[in-house]
């Protein structure tokens, strides 16, 4: 009796695949939560010391590990389902741990470094501590001023949870917008920069990158966006990041094409080639077929970059000063170091 396999060798080997990416995740899962019980019983919520009489330190150390055990379950759980959908040859977790190239290991610096808070206090030098500027303190404000009151806590939750996360799309795609003008544009550019996406690329973001503080954070707060909504929010906007910086190859039908943008609609948003206009700026595409920034569909194979020259690599912050500077350039008028004109301006 002859028994035909109905797969084929390269069909098993995938599945193989599949299955050993699926444990290695489900594991780390496992990890991860382990260590993020461990933390949360054995650790004080304060940690610091009194230094000249001045406390330096965290009162909310839970809340960072709460924040960095969600960034470090979504960023695999999101190279998992891409792995998945593209198969391990073609993976952002094959070349996140085998083959580094260039530009990823830049996303990899920026991830490491984003986690550990560096960037968030370079970013703060950088801008003159302008992005300490708390929507909380103006929502009080108006509130005391003008009694000037939005409460969305009458709502369920699912609701205000699609309302919140709608409003931060529509101030996200005037970021956005205003990253890619000409002043901006070369802090965005950094972001712009990546040859390849590589899931992380979405964390890949200049520290002086500042305008989703004043354009997102502000309004946001002053709306009322209760802090439990917002954090819910932020799953969504880091997933959907992570989602749409992937090598996952389909517009996802009338969903990306209306609900949420795709990976191959961001592509298009990232791609080289300059001469023709920029779209594809809003996380929902709402408001690209609002604001008539919306130019249709790509595929993977589209180049992405941009052409000014970047370094990229682990050493980031030769890259991360000649954008700064440039950006300073262009704030005093002064011809730029690389000469681009900013897409989508
Ligand atoms: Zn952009
Ligand atoms: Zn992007």
């Amino acid at each position: 009796m002859t028994h035909a396999s109905p797969m084929s060798p390269i069909r098993i080997l995938r599945l193989k695949d599949r299955v050993g990416v699926s444990l290695a995740f489900a594991t780390y899962l496992g990890g991860l939560g382990l260590a993020w019980w461990i933390a949360q019983d054995r650790l004080p919520s304060q940690i610091g010391l009194s230094l000249f009489g001045h406390w330096v330190g965290t009162h909310s150390l839970h809340d960072h590990i709460n924040n960095a055990a969600l960034i470090f379950a979504l960023l695999p759980a999101v190279l998992w389902i891409e792995s998945a959908a593209v198969g391990w040859e073609a993976s952002s977790i094959r070349q996140l741990l085998v083959e580094r190239p260039a530009s990823v290991r830049t996303d990899l610096a920026c991830f490491f470094l984003g986690q550990a808070h560096v960037l968030d206090l370079v970013g703060r030098v950088l801008v003159l501590g302008g992005s300490m500027i708390s929507g909380v303190w103006v929502r009080d404000w108006l509130q005391a001023r003008f009694g000037l009151v939005v409460d969305p806590s009458g709502l369920p939750f699912v609701v205000q949870l699609l309302a919140y996360f709608y409003l931060a799309t529509f101030f996200d795609y005037w970021t956005h917008r205003i990253d890619h003008s000409r002043i901006f544009w070369p802090l965005h550019r950094f972001h712009h920069s990546a040859r390849e996406f590589a899931v992380v690329t979405s964390v890949r973001q200049h520290p002086a990158a500042f305008t989703p503080i004043i354009v997102v954070n502000l309004p946001m707060a002053i709306l009322g966006a209760p802090p439990e909504v917002m954090i819910y929010v932020n799953v969504l906007v880091v997933g959907i990041g992570f989602l749409i910086h992937s090598k996952i190859d389909s517009d996802w039908g009338w969903f990306g094409r209306y609900v949420i943008q795709s990976p191959v609609h961001h592509r298009l948003h990232h791609k080289l080639d300059m001469s023709t206009p920029t779209g594809h700026f809003g996380m929902a595409p709402i408001w690209d077929r609002l604001f008539g920034t919306w130019y249709g569909t790509a595929d993977q194979s589209l180049p992405i970059g941009v052409t000014a020259r970047y370094a990229h690599g682990y050493f980031i912050p030769r890259d991360m000063v000649r954008d700064y500077l440039d950006f300073w350039r262009g704030v005093l008028g002064r011809p730029n170091d690389v000469p681009e004109h900013p897409p989508g301006a």
